[in-house]
């Protein structure tokens, strides 16, 4: 029996290699940028790691935005910093 195959996923900040259950994914809808917790939405996807580091510069640079293949609105930044505030101890 073959071992069973992990999906990796790439963070688009640090490009550091996990799990796809490591990383969250962030998907573009037609409402907007989205923290997609089950993975299922539809939408052109990109995946952070858990790393405040990362979510402040998926925020603040065009990093995240250039991998959604679109820009982040002012409420796109609000939903990641919301999700990030929440992810804290
Ligand atoms: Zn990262």
């Amino acid at each position: 029996m073959p071992p069973k195959k992990i999906p990796i996923r790439t963070c688009v900040v640090c490009r550091e290699k996990a799990g796809k259950r490591a990383l969250v994914r962030i998907v573009r809808t037609e409402h907007g940028i989205m923290v997609d917790p089950g993975g299922k939405m539809n939408g052109r996807g990109a995946y952070l790691c858990e790393r405040p580091e990362c979510w402040e510069r998926a925020m603040n640079t065009d990093v995240l935005a250039k991998a959604l293949k679109t820009t982040l609105t002012s409420e796109d930044r609000e939903r990641l910093s919301a999700r990030q505030r929440q992810a804290a101890p």
